[in-house]
């Protein structure tokens, strides 16, 4: 008997032709293939015109997994209880005292497990690509994620910077009177092997401009997305159990082999419970830069 052919190709056609609506590539912006490589985009205003428009978040990078810090920003601090925080200040303190040499281990597990700032705006892409190759003008609105260099460069753009005479461009997401953003990544070699992709050529286009038609700025501002929406921050239980994986203390559930033991994620009570002492972190950047200074002084 067996199965009818027919039944296989349709199942083969539905695979092919199901498209999950809203998919990664519809909302975010995704740079082009290629080094260097340059997109040109519009930064929106928040919805209300008047609150920052743009949302930050830090997050950490563990067992190839992206993690939001659950530590909240207060006064200048980060205050909150992160497992993984809690390893990074535990490779800071381990430095104490080692030479730069002795040290270096620490210094580099700490710079890939310390959370490192995000930050999340709503732009539109003025001409992209679509998974088919198909060319979409002024796509969006979309969620721009960029990094703390990129960041400070938009700000210091933005708002102008007196210590070196610049002067200030004004509110680049202005709808009447705002600045395209030609993004520019660059694949740039850094510390011994490793490289990284730098957006330090990104600028502000040099001429101001609509953000677009009155239809299609309307339609925008109505489709923002909600940006703080993006900062999910997981259970206590399954950061700490990232913790655990990482330290080789359990088998990761995903990549176990049936049969295998794993420690499954410990139960909200057990993590009430288990009431682990407050962490207090400063900002990590600045203390890793701390740390870079007393390490030069030595
Ligand atoms: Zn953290």
């Amino acid at each position: 008997m067996g199965i009818d052919i027919k039944l296989i190709l349709d199942e083969y056609k539905r695979l092919e032709t199901t498209k999950k609506p809203n998919t990664i590539s519809d909302k975010y912006v995704q740079m082009p293939e290629g080094n260097p490589s340059a997109l040109l985009i519009r930064l929106l205003p928040a919805a209300d015109g008047s609150s920052l428009p743009f949302f930050a978040t830090r997050i950490h990078k563990i067992n190839n997994r992206n993690y939001h810090c659950p530590c909240e920003f207060i006064n200048g601090k980060y205050f909150g209880n992160c497992p993984i925080c809690h390893v990074v200040k535990g490779l800071y303190n381990k430095m104490n005292g080692l030479s730069k040499e002795e040290a270096e281990p620490f210094r580099e597990e700490a710079s890939k497990l310390k959370a490192t700032q995000k930050f999340y705006w709503n732009a539109v892409v003025r001409e992209m690509k679509d998974a088919e190759g198909k060319t979409l003008y002024n796509s969006g609105p979309r969620i721009f994620s960029c990094g703390k260099q990129l960041q400070s460069r938009m700000l210091r753009l933005w708002g102008g910077d007196s210590s070196t005479g610049l002067e200030p461009l004004g509110d680049v997401t202005d709808l009447e009177t705002g600045y395209d953003l030609r993004l520019v990544k660059r694949i740039t070699q850094g510390y011994g092997n490793f490289s990284y992709p730098s957006y330090l050529e990104s600028d502000f286009v040099k001429k101001p401009s609509k953000a677009g038609k009155a239809d299609e700025v309307e339609r925008w501002m109505e489709s923002l997305w909600d940006l703080k929406a993006e900062r999910v921050v997981k259970p206590f239980g399954e950061l700490e159990l990232q913790v655990k994986i990482y330290k080789g203390e359990v088998t990761d559930p995903e990549l176990a082999f049936p049969g295998e033991t794993i420690q499954q994620q410990p139960k909200q009570e057990e993590v009430v419970n288990s009431k682990p002492a407050p962490l207090t972190m400063s900002e990590d950047d600045s203390e890793g830069e701390e740390w870079l200074t007393k390490i030069k002084n030595l």
